[in-house]
């Protein structure tokens, strides 16, 4: 049986918890997790937890950690010495920049943004259409390339016997690019692609001083703070925030929705979000029809009561 290989994340020596998800997603294959550069000792246990059999601890020479083009020459190179016929990852900025280099230089098709993979029938499911249908697309490849969307698939211990097995990449830096700083958006907050609650305010939050509002909310329960289209072009908030068609897709555990109409461009950012909660004053907003609890009422009321309780 040919393995499965997980590109990893790691963030401050810790498995970010969308790739634990993307390793449940890979349950019954023997899964290598792909660890590149970066030490693999001290994210061993947390990969063994969550059923990884090898960890193939990528190395090249070169400045491998700031450099996506070599990055996605070793990873191919030990996609191809492993005779891995399966790689997964997460559909975050670091996935979307990899994958779709691995893709070329490998020749094979990619898949990205996918919300399930079964990788024994070769299928992967799809949103389309913003959100409006999903398809299933059979995939004829020799290597299955597929990125998964954050919180598509809840991560679930299943603790396995794990080994470090180190690779050094027969590559060399194409010298196409050269990282000249990094600047990390919004300085401590949760990404919102990967936080398992968004709290977003729409255009009734009136001003970009009132998401004071929401952050409180959501530094108390673990929450990132997102905002509809016409709150970002009314200037309350940027567009790294925005969810929707134009913005970001999220799929949270917990998506709550505060002075939000329910526009379809916003529900297509939205829509695979597990359990959805609308706060609107209006009875008759469409969001009230797409929702799963919907609390009719003043978002300046209600957010403040609900802050306290929580
Ligand atoms: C091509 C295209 C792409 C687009 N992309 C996106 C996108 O990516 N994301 C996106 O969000 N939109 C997008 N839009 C815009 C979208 O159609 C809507 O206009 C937008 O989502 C509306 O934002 P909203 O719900 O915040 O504002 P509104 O539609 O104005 O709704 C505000 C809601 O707040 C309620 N409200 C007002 N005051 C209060 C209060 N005090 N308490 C409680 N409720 C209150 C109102 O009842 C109302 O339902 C796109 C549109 C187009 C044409």
């Amino acid at each position: 049986m040919a393995g499965t290989g997980i590109l990893i994340e790691i963030e401050n020596n810790m498995v970010k918890e969308a790739s634990l998800g993307v390793m449940t997603a890979a349950k019954g294959q023997e899964k290598y997790a792909l660890v590149l550069g970066q030490e693999a000792s001290s994210v061993k246990e947390k990969l063994g937890e969550y059923g990884a059999a090898h960890i193939l601890h990528i190395t090249a020479p070169g400045n491998l950690s700031a450099n996506p083009d070599l990055q996605a020459l070793a990873v191919a190179d030990a996609v191809k010495e492993y005779q891995l016929d399966t790689l997964l990852g997460t559909a975050s900025a670091m996935g979307k920049d990899m994958f779709a280099r691995i893709a070329a230089i490998l020749e094979e098709p990619l898949v990205s943004d996918c919300v399930a993979v079964n990788i024994k029938d070769r299928t992967v499911k799809k949103s389309h259409f913003s959100g409006k249908t999903f398809a299933t697309l059979k995939i004829n490849c020799s290597c299955l390339l597929c990125t998964l969307r954050p919180n598509s698939t809840e991560p679930e211990p299943s603790p396995t016997a794990c080994d470090i097995i180190e690779f050094e990449a027969r590559v060399a830096d194409p010298g196409l690019i050269k990282i000249v700083e990094t600047r990390k958006a919004g300085g401590a907050r949760l990404d919102l692609t990967e936080a398992p609650i968004v709290i977003t305010g729409g255009r009734a939050i009136k001003s970009a001083e009132n998401y004071k509002m929401l952050e409180a909310c959501a530094q108390k329960i673990g929450a990132a703070v997102g905002a509809s289209r016409a709150a970002v072009d009314a200037g309350y908030a940027p567009h790294s925030m925005q969810v929707g068609q134009t913005g970001k897709t999220v799929s949270p555990k917990l998506y709550i929705a505060c002075g939000v109409s329910g526009a379809v461009q916003h529900f297509a950012g939205m829509k695979t979000s597990k359990v959805i909660v609308a706060i609107n004053e209006d009875k008759d907003a469409p969001i009230f029809s797409k929702c799963d609890y919907g609390i009719i009422g003043d978002i300046f009321k209600i957010i403040p009561a609900l802050t306290e309780k929580l």
